[in-house]
């Protein structure tokens, strides 16, 4: 928990940094209105993460959010593949197409004055600096299946997977990249992804439609709907998604870590049993270390009895002396400095949609009344 001063402090900063740019882009009153609204939430929830010393509940609020706004937003302009279709997942289940043709599911729209290359720079930065904090505090698709695990307060069914089972992810991304890449076919957009609800069926022949509706229509429900809702856990994010099983291999090097004080820990497995997406057995308890699939959620901190799990830098934890004042201390504790990182790139990544989507709505609400 940080001082009332400190959560002040961070929580200004983070609204001012997001907010700022928006008065120099040239956008209508509206626009302009709903981002310093959407900028609030967030500065409001890095507060009450701090303030509260919880993380996982607030960042769960905003990340949920992201996703139905997306969703809620494209589901009446949809993505056209030719037109502004950035998409995370496609492009890690669609590298080997790239390497090969440079060809790459950014071709065009707002992100296209950047070009392919410098974009796809600019996601392996921030691949670098977040891991897989990204699939808990950034994606806008992740927060579906967190949204429905998050329902029941406490399981429906328990379920521990064997920890060989975890790997099953890098091994379907695998083979959706060969199969991508020997087919010249995105496979996992047109076969898998529950997210073609922002896109649509491409294929001209209906009986290919009628399957990949079906195929849709059961990936979403089993893994975004189903098994979250009953055994609590994100199952989409952990078993199916490229991108996630992508950028685990990036755990090794991420700075920012979740590490486990083997003297503090008492073994009672509350961080096990909570955490959404398999990250953490046994033997990671006794060794100190969290798995490369740990999404930086922050759920089992925030659960631990013993006070024994920390985001770590590097596996360290930097502190200042203890006679620098208390908030300047507060303020460069890694933790402090890694909810500041998630929320701004967080919070500028959904810059550029949320706002639009709060429009969407009241226009909507206004026109129904
Ligand atoms: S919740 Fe804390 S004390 Fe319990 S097993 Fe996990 S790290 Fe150890
Ligand atoms: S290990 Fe902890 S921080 Fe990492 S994903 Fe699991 S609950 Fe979240």
């Amino acid at each position: 928990m940080k001082s009332k001063t400190t959560s002040l402090i961070i929580s200004g900063f983070i609204f001012s940094i997001l907010v700022i740019p928006a008065f120099f882009l040239k956008q209508s009153i509206s626009l302009l209105f709903a981002t310093v609204l959407w900028d609030a939430v967030v500065g409001v929830l890095a507060y009450f993460m701090l303030a509260r010393g919880q993380i996982s509940k607030f960042r769960a609020i905003l990340f949920v959010l992201l996703a139905w706004a997306f969703l809620f937003l494209f589901k009446f302009k949809p993505l056209q593949f030719q037109d502004s279709s950035y998409c995370h997942i496609a492009i890690s289940s669609i590298l080997l197409n790239f390497v090969h043709n440079q060809y790459l599911a950014i071709t065009g729209g707002r992100w296209g004055i950047f070009g392919v290359l410098s974009l796809g720079f600019l996601w392996l930065v921030l691949t670098f600096i977040l891991g897989q904090a990204w699939c808990s505090w950034v994606c806008f698709y992740g927060g579906f299946d967190e949204g429905f695990s998050r329902v029941l307060k406490k399981p429906f069914l328990k379920f521990r997977l064997p920890a060989k089972l975890r790997d099953f992810s890098i091994a379907f991304a695998l083979f959706i990249i060969i199969i991508s890449f020997t087919t010249a076919i995105p496979i996992f957009c047109v076969w898998v992804c529950p997210l073609k609800a922002t896109t649509g069926f491409f294929d001209s022949d209906m009986l290919v439609r009628h399957v990949q509706l079906t195929l849709f229509i059961l990936i979403t429900a089993f893994s975004l709907v189903i098994l979250p809702l009953v055994i609590k856990k994100r199952t989409f994010c952990s078993f199916l998604c490229p991108f996630g099983a992508f950028i685990s291999v990036f755990g090794q090097i991420n700075p920012f870590r979740i590490s486990i004080d083997t003297q503090k820990c008492t073994q009672c497995k509350a961080c096990i049993e909570k955490c959404p997406v398999f990250a953490i057995n046994e033997t990671n308890l006794t060794r100190g270390l969290i798995s490369n699939y740990c999404n930086r959620c922050g759920a089992c901190m925030d659960i631990c009895p013993a006070e024994a799990i920390r985001i770590t830098f590097f596996g360290k934890e930097i502190s200042l002396p203890q006679n620098f004042p208390l908030v300047l201390r507060e303020i460069f504790e890694v933790r402090t400095i890694f909810i500041v990182i998630c929320l701004l790139i967080s919070g500028a990544v959904s810059n550029s949609f949320m706002p639009q989507a709060l429009i969407k709505l009241v226009k909507m609400i206004m026109g129904g009344l």
